[in-house]
């Protein structure tokens, strides 16, 4: 009897998944990229020295705009290289409109995701097993009277297109985290992309109807996520996607593609050296 009640204990500890935009992304890809990269953590050493010095230097960005939100001296940081200075000149002369309020720097948000949630009218949500906690760091939120902005600083080489950042998880996860979060109308939010390159800057307003069909694309996401048995591969073998996977050489999908033209963001290096 003491053992069957310490079973049924156990049985009902599921995993804790931690979702970021990066799962959503990943997810809506491949479903096996997603379960090498997060079902198995398969971690590659980056073979493009190239992209792994942009990786580090966009790094290196974030940090130092940390560090001057927070009122710290940058200059060591940003004399440690030539674009890091120019970037931080971009930003001095031509930085995005921003709103006056709190600031808050390398902001984490969080929100667990009850059964409720992933159940539907058809479902018993029994049988979903495992619990969820959507996560965001914002480079920079802004909590104003009224309004409510989100920063993203991008060291990419060109500024993105404004449709792929709306369509992207990114936009649409951080924006939903907020609303949900906080006692602001979705209307009321706004996501800024600034890129240090270039110094632009795009802006991505928010609404109810954004907030509402974004719900239930995670609803659905999630669902899937907590119901899948099989983690299948893209069908076509030419598919972009694969041409920029980490993973290609595991799933026989030959060369990697120098020339970046991919959709995905993360995709897309940060900066060209
Ligand atoms: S190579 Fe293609 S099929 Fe394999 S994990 Fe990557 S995207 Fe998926």
């Amino acid at each position: 009897m003491v053992l069957q009640e310490r079973k049924s204990a156990m049985t009902a500890i599921y995993p804790i998944t931690s979702i970021s935009q990066g799962n959503l992304n990943i997810w809506e890809t491949c479903r096996r990229k997603y379960q090498y990269k997060f079902l198995e953590v398969l971690s590659l050493p980056e073979a493009d020295l190239d992209r792994k010095k942009k990786l580090q230097l966009g790094s290196e960005f974030h940090l130092l705009m940390q560090q001057q939100q927070l009122g710290l001296d940058v200059s060591d940081l940003a004399s440690s290289d030539e674009r890091l200075q120019t970037w931080l000149a971009a930003f001095k002369d031509h930085p995005p409109v921003m709103i006056e309020g709190d600031r808050l720097c390398e902001h984490r948000r969080t929100l667990e995701i009850s059964q409720e949630f992933l159940s539907d009218h058809h479902q018993n949500s029994d049988h979903l097993q495992g619990y969820f906690v959507l996560t965001a760091i914002y480079d920079l939120l802004i909590l104003g009277d009224r309004q409510a902005q989100i920063l993203d600083w991008k060291t990419h080489q060109v500024a993105i297109a404004k449709d792929t950042l709306i369509a992207n998880w990114q936009t649409q996860l951080y924006l939903y985290l907020l609303a949900k979060t906080t006692n602001y109308a979705p209307e009321q939010l706004s996501m800024t992309y600034w890129f240090a390159n270039t110094a632009e800057s795009v802006v991505i307003n928010y609404s109810q109807t954004d907030y509402e069909r974004t719900g239930k694309k995670i609803q659905g996401i999630l669902r899937e996520i907590a119901q899948a048995q099989e983690y299948p591969t893209l069908k076509d073998v030419h598919s972009s996607d694969c041409k920029y996977c980490e993973f290609r050489d595991r799933c026989d999908r030959g060369e990697m593609l120098t020339k970046f033209t991919s959709n995905n963001l993360e995709d897309i290096p940060e900066i060209a050296i």
